[in-house]
């Protein structure tokens, strides 16, 4: 054969391998630009697991009508234009995928309103058809993004689809997850036409530990040490529990992003393994938490991985020695806390 550039439609359904892997990655990506957007709620309503419809509305920014059937192109997005922009990236996302790649392999509508545009209007992109058309539609401030039939077009991927309960539990776990990193933001997931999931928007410390709780359990809560610390442009702050809990909890945010990362979970084994050495803590129990790091942008690349679950810290030693510095810190409050006061 000879070389030839591929068709738009097909590189989008080749990159839509490593993005959309299942519903739970869709949402995933959906609610990230909701919460882009600066939606301050975020209705989810699925049917089937997600592998029939997914739906996400919100009350963010919204898109421009001349610019609707460009944010469905690939490398297409507003949040970034140069690299400078990329190594100081606040947003979830920058690479202008998601959208491209889910409609290359469903039936994807985008509706939306500017809060500043008199009209709404919609986009429909099927699958094959490349060049989308737009219409006027009724829609109020924000957007809707409406996600059909995933894989109908791909079907040796329709074949990887597990169950509706399977599905849902991973949409569960990705809603969980971005409700605990977001909870000043309200999100209503809801099943087959049933409300199933409800966070309320949290804007006091109260509410937010309430959040928490109700993601991570009581018992989480109840046995969680609690820590926050900040020095120079690094700030840290959650809970970590290290009891054997039923169920492993382990989320860690850097700059409101969910990674997975050996440093913090070695940095925080340390702190204890020095601070308890003789206490109830027993080394080899595994520790359950929910960490917000907050750095300097410059100071992570996040653009490791195309589902961004990693990120590289540029200064690996340091941020690793501040977050063993805060455990020990909140390790050791929590032990003058419980001794007898002498007065
Ligand atoms: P990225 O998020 O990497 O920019 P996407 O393909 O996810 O790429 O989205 C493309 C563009 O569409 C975004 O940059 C944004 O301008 C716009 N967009 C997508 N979803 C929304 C939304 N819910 N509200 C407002 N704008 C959105
Ligand atoms: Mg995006």
């Amino acid at each position: 054969m000879a070389i030839h550039i591929l068709p738009p439609q097909l590189a989008n359904q080749i990159a839509a391998g490593e993005v959309v892997e299942r519903p739970a990655s869709i949402i995933k990506e959906l609610v990230e630009n909701s919460i882009d957007a600066g939606a301050r709620r975020i209705d989810i309503d699925i049917e089937q697991g997600g592998c029939k419809l997914i739906r996400i509305r919100d009350d963010g920014s919204g898109i421009h009508k001349e610019e609707l059937a460009l944010a469905l192109a690939r490398h297409a997005t507003s949040k970034i234009s140069t690299l400078d922009d990329l190594e100081a990236i606040i947003s979830l996302g920058f690479r202008g995928e998601a959208l491209a790649s889910i409609s290359s392999v469903s039936r994807l509508t985008l509706t939306s309103k500017p809060a500043e545009q008199a009209e709404a209007w919609q986009v429909y992109a099927e699958g094959r058809d490349m060049s989308p058309v737009i219409k006027p539609a009724s829609h109020p401030a924000g957007t809707t993004v409406e996600v059909l039939d995933i894989f109908y077009n791909t079907p040796a991927r329709r074949r990887f689809l597990k169950t509706e309960k399977t599905e849902f539990s991973h949409i569960d776990e990705v809603v969980r997850r971005i409700a605990l990193a977001y909870p000043n933001v309200a999100f209503n997931l809801q099943h087959n036409g049933k409300l199933v999931k409800q966070y309320r928007a949290a804007d006091t410390e109260q509410m937010i530990e309430k959040r928490v709780a109700s993601i991570c359990g009581i018992n989480f809560m109840q046995k969680a040490i609690k820590l926050s610390w900040q020095h120079d442009d690094l700030s840290i702050h959650g809970w970590v529990a290290p009891n054997a809990l039923q169920e492993q909890l382990q989320y860690f945010y850097v700059n409101g992003r969910v990674v997975k990362d050996r440093l913090l979970n070695h940095a925080l084994k340390q702190a204890f393994l020095e601070t308890c050495k003789s206490s109830v803590y027993s080394t080899d129990e595994t520790l359950s938490y929910v960490i917000y790091l907050d750095l300097d942008p410059h100071q992570v690349d996040v653009n490791v991985h195309p589902a961004k679950h990693e990120v590289r810290f540029h200064e690996a030693r340091l941020v690793h020695d501040f977050v063993y510095q805060a455990m020990i810190m909140a390790l050791n409050t929590q032990k003058n806390q419980a001794l007898p006061q002498n007065d």
